[in-house]
């Protein structure tokens, strides 16, 4: 039901809230991501008319069949990639996107200035840190991620931030605490942390993006949760 997923976006929005001033953090200083992948339009439009702007999708392909259109409604959306993104992806990624969180390799972060200068489109990105060192999961390894940041910035590349996942399973704090630490050695200003499960704990932590799906869309088919099709 859609008057369903209005009112758990309002409870989440007001979770964030709540949680940024048990921080004691100023209001609106956490970005709610709302991850709409694997639903459709018509569950997306009610966020949308509510006058949320930031959502997120973990795939290119599956971006390119909702979106088009969702933007033209609404040519204010900011629209942000945080699924992994393959090199012969990134022309029609550039073009859809506005915001690129998961750049964890240099052949990527490559692909990505180049497509940005080719279509003049520069947008802010994040490096994507593997913080639990899981083999199956992307982001850079943590001791790559000061020298990558700073290859993203020779290539002239927005870098804006950080972005984990943290192992399913484990307590995140530490991993929020460890992104914190590793920001602010590469001397970035946004985190990318926190999902259904966790989010108050990372903006306790410093989380200035979350990106919640299932707390404000339902649950997702179990065919498609979220890992890349390869
Ligand atoms: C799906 C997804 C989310 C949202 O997860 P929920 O647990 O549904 O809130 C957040 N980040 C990434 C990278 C995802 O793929």
């Amino acid at each position: 039901m859609t008057s369903d997923v209005l009112a758990n976006f309002d409870a989440v929005s007001r979770a964030v809230r709540q949680a940024e001033r048990d921080a004691g953090r100023p209001p609106g200083s956490v970005t709610l991501v709302a991850v709409s992948k694997t639903h459709g339009a018509e569950r997306i439009l009610p966020v949308l008319q509510a006058g949320h702007r930031t959502f997120g999708e973990n795939r290119v392909q599956e971006a390119h069949t909702k979106w088009p259109a969702l933007k033209q409604a609404f040519p204010d959306v900011a629209l942000h990639l945080i699924g992994p993104l393959q090199t012969n992806k990134a022309r029609e990624a550039v073009a859809l996107f506005d915001v690129i969180e998961t750049i964890d390799r240099p052949k990527v972060a490559h692909a990505l200035a180049a497509e940005m200068a080719r279509q003049n489109r520069r947008l802010p990105v994040f490096v994507q840190v593997n913080t639990g060192r899981e083999p199956q999961k992307a982001g850079a390894p943590p001791e790559e991620t000061e020298a990558l940041v700073a290859e993203c910035r020779a290539l002239g590349l927005m870098v804006q931030g950080l972005m984990c996942i943290p192992p399913h399973g484990e307590s995140p704090a530490p991993h929020f605490a460890f992104l914190r630490e590793l920001a602010r050695r590469c001397g970035v200003e946004s985190l990318s942390m926190g999902m259904t499960e966790d989010f108050p704990i990372a903006v306790e932590m410093g989380a200035t993006h979350v990106r919640v799906g299932t707390a404000i869309f339902g649950d997702r088919p179990v065919m498609n949760l979220g890992r890349p099709s390869v």
